[in-house]
């Protein structure tokens, strides 16, 4: 829900479901056009005159709000009304008052009922003015207390029924509560709930200040807001009305109001999301055109003798699927996943191949320099190894770019240049090709390697234009089909499942403290046998202090366990040529052992090196401890890994899912249960769609509801056309319209 309307944009012919935006289109558009369009301009000219001023009205004009509150608020990000109405708590507090004295524990938060006894300020040796409030409750006293605050004691009238939230502590005179919750019983509608909402907040704002405009942001629009869902779905799904909604979500009624308010939150979130891929990718479907990349059967076979070894059946069965994308007049949108070393990287070039010997260019984006330097060289010696013959017979020599950071600016143009006119045919990079404003002769394909988001490169290489690329993002983290599908809706997803014969799954250990002196001896023997190996530090790549910090390994390292051996340092600070030589000393076998930051982490290839040692693993996620893995995972000896952690506990659920499996599907799935509600393994790196209220794995089942819901309603309607849906459009429009690129709709 984001807050500001999407810049206003010239009507495009082409595109379904526009809305009119503004006054002046409105009028425009009024002349000569249905009945419906008149009544929803109509509706629009209404929803904007009344509706939208409410909304976004600035909060200082809310009753309760004054000057002083209304610029904490903004330390917040909450300027207008519907900030706030946004601004959802971040977990609820029992205000029931249900609590009774005998069953209160120390700190723990608790809610009492009690009748005002008596109301006493005194004064504390250290000089504060302290106010005491004494109940009487079932079974005993509790007393309330406030330092400094005299104004509170207004507040209790004797004999009157309060409830008192907060943590209990026990003092000399019995339970007491400091600062605690206050809620009147009778006379006053306003705290009349039994879950006291907590929000997020930042250093110098209070709760009150959050609650007392949420309160009267509600008061102000409540009524006048507009309903996204039909009626007819409203009672269908048993969803709460949008006005209640907010109303529960902010000062609940009840724990089951709460959770219906909840509910009605997180599946409009769900929907909303579907109808957006599926609206988008319809959009994509229908309007844009990407190039035919037809690879004659063939040279399909020729471009897998170009490969050492061949394609498992996996990867062949998965090089099928994107060439059938790829031979359609529609730009494909797939993901291929793959476990760390299954040869996703064969399958990424075979496609570019396939791009290149039909006369088009593809691209192929990484997340770091030295990957992007390292599939440099393996697609130019793929290229080098064969004569190639392209599909209409002629032999074919392509030229292979490279666009990384730090370039001069003549060789950046020059290599433009040849990318412009069509000389260069495949071009690898990082995320500099995104800023090098780069013409392509004739783009067929993009392949995305990890990390990347979604359809972001797509829209930079060729901007606005109805003719796009392909594209392929390649992810070594898997993300469960279910989960795939309610982020992404049907989104093409190709998983190679296998990998290359002959692996040997890594000898994986936890090394405790008191294992630490055996582990390097193990290590040092296993390299005195003539093993290489990597020695991993968990350091912030950018920091001074993740830096101080592999150099310190490093120095602890040479000077003891490791002294007998040659040592080199990489890490995400050094100059590029450094680290380059660096890492072809380590290549060459000119060193033994490499010390490094996560830069290891993502897709280096050095056969050879078949050791690994993971500094402080318990900093690691499971995913990211899988990938370090996989780098040792790839020569014919069996690789050796030890996980270090400071931890004693007997035990340690990461590492040892870690420890009792190789399989990362498996530990993708495991990672899910651990990480529980709010993280999602693998979404960051595969940029899924961020979710403000929703989970996809607590809310699996609702997502699956959603899913179904958002399928039949665009069965009947493609584009959400017509009156009924505009509220539901413009919502979409201001949440995913711009990153998804829906121009159109909203
Ligand atoms: P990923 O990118 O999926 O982690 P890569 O494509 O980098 O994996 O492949 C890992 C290693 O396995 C590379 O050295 C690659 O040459 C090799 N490889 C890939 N496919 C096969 C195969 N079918 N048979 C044998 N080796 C393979
Ligand atoms: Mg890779």
């Amino acid at each position: 829900m984001a807050t500001d309307d999407p810049p206003d944009s010239p009507p495009d012919p082409h595109a379904p479901g526009i809305q009119p935006e503004g006054p002046q289109q409105q009028r425009y558009v009024l002349i000569g056009c249905t009945e419906e369009m008149v009544e929803e301009a109509r509706e629009e000219m209404i929803n904007r005159l009344e509706i939208e001023p409410r909304l976004s009205r600035r909060l200082s004009r809310l009753r309760g709000v004054t000057a002083a509150r209304a610029a904490k608020l903004a330390r917040l990000g909450l300027q207008q009304v519907r900030d706030v109405l946004i601004h959802f708590p971040r977990e609820y507090k029992d205000f029931s008052g249900a609590h009774r004295l005998d069953s209160l524990v120390a700190g723990e938060h608790a809610s009492v009922t009690g009748t005002v006894l008596d109301v006493g300020s005194r004064t504390t040796s250290g000089g504060r003015q302290m106010l005491v409030v004494t109940l009487a409750c079932d079974g005993g006293r509790l007393r309330g207390v406030w330092f400094n605050m005299p104004f509170m004691a207004r507040r209790f009238r004797p004999a009157s029924r309060v409830v008192f939230a907060g943590a209990p502590r026990l003092a000399a005179g019995g339970w007491e509560m400091a600062h605690p919750e206050v809620r009147q019983l009778e006379g006053d509608e306003q705290s009349d709930t039994e879950w006291l909402p907590v929000y997020p907040l930042t250093a110098g704002v209070k709760q009150s200040d959050v609650r007392i405009a949420a309160a009267a942001a509600i008061d102000s629009v409540g009524d006048h807001l507009r309903e996204a869902f039909l009626p007819e779905e409203l009672e269908a799904r048993r969803l709460l009305p949008i006005a209640e909604a907010f109303r529960e979500i902010h000062r609940p009624t009840s724990r089951e109001r709460l959770e219906a308010a909840r509910r009605r939150f997180i599946y409009q979130e769900l929907y909303m999301l579907q109808l957006a891929l599926r609206v988008h990718r319809r959009q994509l479907e229908t309007f844009v055109r990407a190039p035919v990349i037809e690879l004659p059967s063939h040279l399909r076979s020729r471009i897998e003798g170009l490969f050492r070894f061949s394609f498992t059946a996996a990867q062949r069965r998965v090089v099928d699927e994107i060439l059938s994308d790829l031979a359609r007049p529609t730009p494909m949108q797939r993901l291929l996943q793959g476990d760390v070393g299954s040869g996703k990287t064969a399958v990424a070039a075979s496609a570019m191949l396939a791009a290149v010997l039909t006369g088009h260019q593809a691209v192929l984006m990484a997340p770091t320099e030295l990957l992007a330097r390292q599939h440099f060289t393996t697609l130019a010696e793929l290229i080098r190894r064969r004569r190639l013959v392209a599909a209409d017979g002629e032999p074919l020599k392509p030229r292979v770019e490279l666009l990384i950071g730090g370039q001069g600016r003549g060789r950046r143009r020059r290599s433009a240049q040849r990318i412009e006119t069509g000389v260069s045919q495949l071009i690898i990079g990082t995320q500099a090709l995104l800023t090098a404003d780069l013409k392509f002769a004739n783009l067929g394909l993009v392949v995305i390697d990890e990390q990347h988001r979604f359809g972001v490169v797509q829209r930079s290489l060729l901007q606005g234009s109805l003719l796009q690329p392909h594209t392929l993002v390649m992810t070594a983290t898997p993300i469960p089909r279910t989960v795939a599908h309610s982020l992404y809706g049907d989104l093409d997803l190709s998983t190679i499942d296998e990998v290359p014969p002959g692996r040997q799954p890594v000898a994986t250990y936890r090394v405790g403290p008191a294992e630490l002196d055996r582990w390097w001896s193990f290590f040092r023997r296993k390299l005195g046998e003539g093993r290489r190996g990597y020695v991993v530090v968990p350091a912030v790549e950018e920091s001074a202090r993740g830096l101080a910090s592999v150099a310190s390994v490093l120095e602890e390292l040479a000077n003891g366990p490791l002294e007998a051996f040659r040592l080199g340092l990489v890490h995400g600070r050094m100059a590029p040529e450094t680290k380059q030589g660096v890492m072809e000393s380590f290549r060459a076998g000119r060193l033994d052992v490499l010390v490094a930051t996560s830069v290891v982490e993502v897709g280096i290839d050095v056969p050879e090196a078949t050791l690994m040692t993971i500094m402080d693993a318990d900093r690691f996620g499971l995913a990211q401890l899988h990938q370090l893995r996989g780098r040792v995972a790839r020569g014919a000896t069996r690789g050796i890994c030890g996980a270090i952690t400071e931890s004693t506990e007997a035990e340690h659920p990461r590492i040892d899912a870690f420890v009792g499996s190789t399989d990362g599907f498996q530990l993708a799935e495991i990672d899910l249960v651990l990480r529980g509600p709010g993280e999602l393994l693998g979404t960051r790196q595969s940029g899924a769609p961020p979710l403000t209220v929703a989970d996809i794995v607590r809310d699996g089942s609702l997502a699956a509801e959603a899913r179904e819901h958002a399928i039949a309603v665009l069965a009947e309607n493609p584009f959400l056309e017509g009156k009924p849906f505009a509220r539901l459009r413009k919502l979409i429009g201001r949440r995913w319209g711009e990153r998804l690129n829906l121009g159109a709709i909203g």
